[in-house]
């Protein structure tokens, strides 16, 4: 009787929780593109890619050092307010890809107001999701995300995000690289029953740090499985199209005991 009481109490809990938390069912086959670090593939190999499929994508930027300035390496300021202007979000990942754990509160802001100003002097839409440079983070980035009004925050864990008990300053990702295809694949059936499959995806391909490449006929591959199985393909604001994430974040204590890097 006491085990029947508390499975009602605890079905009726995620009810509630369900109702506060999601604006909208969870379709299956969601899936989140998101880029990291800005290498100069991101603008001529991946936007190109995405517009062809008519997808949707995140570009968590930086200004990656010490080679930031080589625009052979990395995208430059224009191309990504040029990524911006082709409907992708634009997204904060620190101003120097800092290890977010590592820093104070006063430290975290200002590496979070540069990426602000600069898309802001160049009519940049304000970031509203932010990205752990190296998987890197500690209750106390949590609490600097929240005062500064941070919607989501994406970490790593190779798994699905499921927006009823992930907290949204804690979504796990899968990460893409020359030699994980078995995986990723996959990781793309994860998307059903309420959860989402989240890609971080570095340069396509990614020439100074090779370990994080993704070929560019493997990321199309990627793109062709995902449109040719009907796959929901969109960026990380695009969520809130689904996720009150104000109201998860009030319901869903962040547990630090998961896994968050891949
Ligand atoms: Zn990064």
């Amino acid at each position: 009787m006491k085990s029947l009481l508390t499975l009602l109490i605890f079905t009726a809990f995620i009810s509630y929780s369900s109702a506060q938390i999601l604006k909208k069912p969870i379709p299956d086959k969601l899936v989140v593109l998101t880029f990291d670090d800005a290498p100069a593939s991101q603008y001529s190999v991946v936007a190109p890619l995405l517009k062809e499929f008519g997808f949707g994508g995140t570009f968590f930027v930086c200004e990656f050092q010490p080679n930031y300035a080589d625009s052979t390496l990395y995208m430059n300021w224009r191309q990504i307010q040029a990524l911006d202007q082709m409907g992708f979000e634009i997204a904060n990942h620190t101003h120097t890809h800092a290890n977010v754990s590592k820093l104070n509160q006063a430290d975290f802001n200002k590496q979070l107001a540069y990426i602000e100003d600069k898309c802001d002097s160049l009519g940049i839409a304000k970031p509203s999701n932010f990205a752990y440079p190296g998987y890197g983070l500690n209750a106390q980035a949590l609490t600097y995300l929240q005062e500064k009004d941070y919607v989501f925050a994406r970490a790593g864990g190779s798994r699905a995000y499921d927006p009823l008990s992930d907290h949204p300053y804690l979504i796990p990702s899968w990460a893409t690289d020359a030699d994980n295809k078995a995986e990723i694949i996959k990781a793309f059936d994860e998307a059903k029953d309420g959860e989402i499959v989240i890609l971080t995806i570095h340069g396509v391909p990614d020439i100074e740090h090779p370990w994080v490449n993704t070929p560019s006929e493997l990321f199309k591959e990627y793109l062709e499985f995902l449109s040719a199985n009907d796959f929901t393909v969109i960026s990380m604001k695009d969520l809130e199209e689904y996720i009150d994430a104000e109201a998860a974040k009030k319901i869903i204590q962040p547990d630090l005991d998961k896994k968050f890097s891949n």
